[in-house]
């Protein structure tokens, strides 16, 4: 039967493919297609893992039992009998099985795919005591799911040409920004998520992959089933389970129009971006990794805005990089970018962006937006931010870098800030390495910082504006809650006036100022921020094309008035294309 599913639309085009269901805890199992020669071997890798299992499951028996008389409880014996069946069990052979032989996926992806199958079976069970097996089935995937990865498979990975064919759509309850990023090169023709708003990191990081994506559809990973036929329309955030015929094909001529358009846009890749009075534009890319240079330039950008360095930082449970782990990735950044400026920002965890999922469950109880993020954890880990600082600097040898600091609001932060920046300097010096020149910027992304700029403007070299949580702070609405997600306004009259005001202040006092929020990358916005005299946008490199052709057919003088109504109005989108 067909039905839709709504969400908020994330990132932009049509996909068709099968859903492959993908459990929060599992995104971080490597997913990747086999060659049919290698069958086989990927079928033997599953058995070989079974049978190691098997075999610690015997062993614990036997010391189970002999310790037995001593002081293990009879429960424990039964529970490994438990797990040894499930083991056995004809349904998750026969189901891993079909996944490699049928649809050729890797051995961790197949079992993850028929635990998932599986789970969904328990969840239905009337009887409790079965209900709750499935917590057992959980332990021994994850027993047979570490072997194999401690054995990863010697064969290739076919990746891209393979999943375009099989149209491959990531159904999850919820996918950390780190877990989103791992998908980055993936087999995935596009994501939904059940849970996540327009401008959390993670919808950020799927627009970045420049795949359709739609989140917050509520009870999606639910409704849909393992391999369901299923169309996301990441324009409108609609999901399509189990299309017609005729839905198909309206969609499939959708996608090939698309397709057309991103074709036409490519004859503007090197255009000059100028208005049609002659104002001249930077468009600079938006990137989460050292290897993004490469999409940012084939995409025609001239520098990268705006480096979230904290992807190296994530999903690495603790173990941060060192300082030559980072220096190497900032470099490759910089030598990617063949000469052209890398504004990096320095680390900015937390919310939803935690270190890992440690500490996502520590701080679950707690506001972390309010909390210990970005710059404030950087200064109350002085140490780490200094490694960092020192790591960056050392890269500037090889190129133009801006160092951007985020979320900074009070004059102190900003004292103890470029203390830090000054003793990393020191103690470069001291170790006699070679360090180059940054320009500094900060981020104003806080209500307070917007109203207090000439502060901000008396130490920093330029500013940029993180739209994304400027207007979740202006407005209190957490930008990664769907719930709230219809009042994530970008048009609210405090935010346009935040916005317009520090681009007027920094114009005048001739600093460079840009948006490095979503908003840059929205083609409705481009008017109103030329308009109020924006003149440097960074965005993801999928979008800038589109931005420039807004550009090439902008008048700034009269964008200069439509902004003048716009900010005096109390209905903003009545006045715009959007
Ligand atoms: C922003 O807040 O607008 C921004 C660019 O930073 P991030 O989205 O990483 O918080
Ligand atoms: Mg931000």
């Amino acid at each position: 039967m067909t039905f839709s599913i709504h969400g908020l639309a994330v990132s932009s085009g049509i996909a068709i493919g099968r859903a492959v269901l993908v459990a929060s805890g599992r995104a971080d199992v490597a997913h990747y297609f086999i060659e049919p020669a290698q069958v086989e071997a990927e079928l033997a890798r599953v058995k070989d893992a079974k049978n190691t299992v098997v075999d610690e499951l015997i062993r614990l028996q036997h010391n189970v039992v002999m310790r037995e008389a001593k002081d293990a409880p009879a429960e424990i014996a039964a529970l490994i009998d438990v797990h040894m069946m499930l083991l056995q069990d004809q349904t998750l052979q026969d189901g891993v099985m079909h996944w490699i032989t049928e649809r050729h996926y890797n051995a961790e992806w197949a079992l993850v795919t028929q635990m998932e199958v599986l789970a969904r079976q328990f969840d239905e069970m009337e009887d409790e005591y079965l209900r709750e097996r499935k917590g057992d089935l959980d332990q021994v995937v994850e027993r047979v799911l570490k072997v194999l990865q401690g054995k990863p498979s010697a064969l290739p990975h076919v990746t891209p040409g393979q999943a375009e064919e099989a149209g491959l759509i990531l159904v999850a309850h919820d996918l950390s920004p780190a877990d989103m990023l791992q998908f980055k090169d993936s087999v995935f023709a596009g994501f939904v998520t059940d849970v996540g708003g327009k401008t959390s990191h993670t919808a950020i990081v799927a627009r970045s992959m420049d795949i359709p994506a739609v989140v917050g559809a509520r009870t999606a990973s639910q409704l849909i089933q393992q391999d369901d036929v299923i169309i996301i329309d990441g324009d409108a955030g609609v999901i399509v389970v189990n299309p017609s015929q005729t839905i198909l094909l309206q969609y499939r001529d959708r996608q090939q129009i698309t397709m057309l358009e991103r074709e036409q846009l490519q004859q503007l890749k090197h255009t000059l971006t100028i208005t049609q009075d002659a104002q001249k534009v930077e468009l600079l890319a938006n990137i989460e990794r050292p290897e993004d240079a490469a999409a940012a330039l084939a995409a025609g950008a001239v520098g990268v805005g705006l480096f979230r360095s904290e992807f190296l930082f994530m999903g690495r449970a603790g173990k941060l990089p060192d300082e030559d782990e980072q220096y190497a990735a900032y470099r490759k950044a910089v030598e990617g970018m063949q000469g052209l400026p890398v504004t990096i920002r320095t680390v900015d965890v937390g919310a939803d962006k935690p270190l890992d999922a440690q500490t996502a469950r520590d701080e679950s109880h707690l506001n972390p937006a309010l909390g210990l993020r970005a710059i404030r954890w950087c200064l109350a880990e002085p140490a780490m931010f200094r490694t960092q600082l020192r790591a960056i600097l050392r890269a500037a040898v090889h190129g133009q870098i801006n160092l951007l600091i985020p979320m900074l609001s009070a004059s102190s932060e900003i004292t103890l800030t470029l203390k830090q920046i000054e003793l990393a300097r020191q103690e470069l010096d001291q170790r006699g390495i070679a360090y180059g020149n940054v320009k500094l910027g900060a981020m104003i992304e806080i209500p307070a910082a917007a109203i207090a700029l000439p502060l901000f403007l008396k130490h920093f070299d330029f500013l940029s504006l993180g739209t994304n949580d400027l207007i979740q702070y202006t407005l209190a609405i957490d930008r990664a809650d769907e719930s709230v997600a219809h009042l994530y306004d970008p048009l609210h009259p405090a935010v346009l006036h935040l916005i317009a005001n520090t681009i007027k202040q920094c114009n005048e006092a001739g600093k460079g100022v840009s948006v490095c929020g979503e908003m840059a990358g929205d083609v409705s916005m481009t008017p109103l921020l030329l308009g109020m005299g924006l003149r440097c946008f960074s965005m993801h490199p999928s979008q800038i094309l589109a931005v420039k052709k807004e550009v090439l057919a902008a008048n700034t003088q009269q964008l200069a008035k439509l902004a003048w109504k716009v900010l005096r109005s109390d209905d903003p989108a009545s006045l715009l294309n959007r």
